[in-house]
């Protein structure tokens, strides 16, 4: 067994600490990849503190990962000593399901196995995410990593960025599109940075007046305060997409009527409360609500090859291991420009 520290929570009542565990010894098509940083994501906060109901302890949460693979298994194929990797949300699934064999992991008939906060295929081990030293995982959930890009700014890619490349490629985006993304955060900066290289003109929705110059200088072309009922009037029926990338408790009507004819909400922001919708909003202009869970391994490697040519990277303030629960309150604060990423140097 390989044994790693970590933090994790022990219940969704108290501050993370110090944990440590052992990673187990690597089967044949796994990666061990000592993680240099680690992306903090506002799900590892919603499950944390059990926000999403059924969150199992200890947790060690953490799924943008990125390091330096230090170990490979005998039969691994795509992977080197000494490569740069990332894993994510994922790191197994059933494997012979239509959409595993799609690659479309995350949507596995099964359930996938999620990086933390669930147990892994042999329905006991939990597992354990990347607040950690390091990780052992199948090559297939493993990514390779570009070492044009900066580090730091790569780990969010693995949640934030291809939660938001997901939808934003299902809803076929291309130049002249009218997008609107609403929650200027982890997801909401990375969707703007996506929805601008597209080519589509892009609306940030914020609530905080303090992003506008933030928003503009990520390429956002408009800056709307959600909380403006004016200025939001102003833009009903006018976008072809609204991705919602919003965590706390929102009204979904309020997003939906700046839709157009046959317009689409992508949702991806998941709050704790149900949101309501009002069926009259729907039908007008045949709106539609889409949601979209991460995105499969194949998607997030073509994401990751997107993002090191087209330069593409997210806006990160880097912290110590020993700062996540101050991280934590300020996320709530929507006090975060615009990724919180670990250091994993401060835990080892
Ligand atoms: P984040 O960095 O904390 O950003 C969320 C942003 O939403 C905030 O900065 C704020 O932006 C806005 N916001 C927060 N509360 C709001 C409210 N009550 N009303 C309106 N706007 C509000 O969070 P994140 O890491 O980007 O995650 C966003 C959501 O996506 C979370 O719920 C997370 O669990 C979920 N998620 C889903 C998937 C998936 O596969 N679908 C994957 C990862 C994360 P402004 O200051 O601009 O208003
Ligand atoms: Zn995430
Ligand atoms: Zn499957």
């Amino acid at each position: 067994m390989i044994p790693v520290k970590a933090y994790a929570a022990q219940s969704p009542t108290t501050p993370l600490t110090p944990f440590n565990f052992e990673r187990r010894d690597l089967r044949s098509h796994d990666v061990l990849v000592d993680i240099l940083y680690s992306g903090v994501c506002h799900s590892d906060l919603h499950q944390a503190r059990d926000e999403w109901g059924g969150s199992i302890y200890p947790m060690v949460p953490g799924h943008e990962i990125v390091g330096k693979v230090i170990k490979t298994g005998s039969e691994v194929k795509n992977f080197n000593e000494g490569d740069t990797a990332g894993v994510g949300v994922m790191v197994d699934s059933c494997r012979v399901c239509k959409p595993c064999t799609n690659y479309m992991e995350q949507y596995c008939a099964e359930g996938m196995t999620g990086t933390y906060n669930g147990y892994e295929r042999d329905k006991v081990t939990i597992a354990q995410g990347g607040y950690s030293t390091q990780i052992v995982c199948d090559e297939r959930w493993v990514y390779q990593v570009s070492d044009k890009l900066d580090m730091a700014g790569v780990a969010p890619l693995l949640c934030a960025g291809i939660t938001t490349y997901s939808p934003l490629k299902f809803a076929n985006i291309k130049p002249g599109d009218k997008v609107a993304v609403a929650g200027l955060g982890g997801l909401g900066h990375m969707a703007v940075k996506f929805a601008v290289a597209m080519g589509a003109e892009v609306t940030m929705l914020s609530t905080s007046s303090s992003k506008e110059k933030d928003a503009r200088k990520l390429g956002a072309h408009h800056f709307v305060i959600s909380t403006d009922d004016e200025a939001m009037k102003k833009h009903e029926s006018y976008f072809n997409v609204v991705l919602d990338a919003v965590s706390g408790n929102h009204d979904y009507e309020k997003y939906l009527k700046l839709l157009g004819v046959q317009g689409k909400m992508l949702v991806v922001g998941l709050p704790a409360e149900d949101p309501k919708v009002n069926p009259f909003e729907l039908i007008k202009n045949r709106r539609c609500i889409i949601g979209s869970m991460i995105g499969g391994t194949k998607e997030t490697q073509e994401m990751l090859d997107f993002c090191a040519e087209k330069n593409i990277v997210a806006d990160v303030e880097v912290i110590a291991m020993q700062y996540i629960n101050e991280a934590y309150e300020r996320m709530l604060k929507n006090d975060v420009k615009y990724r919180f990423v670990i250091d994993m140097a401060s835990l080892k």
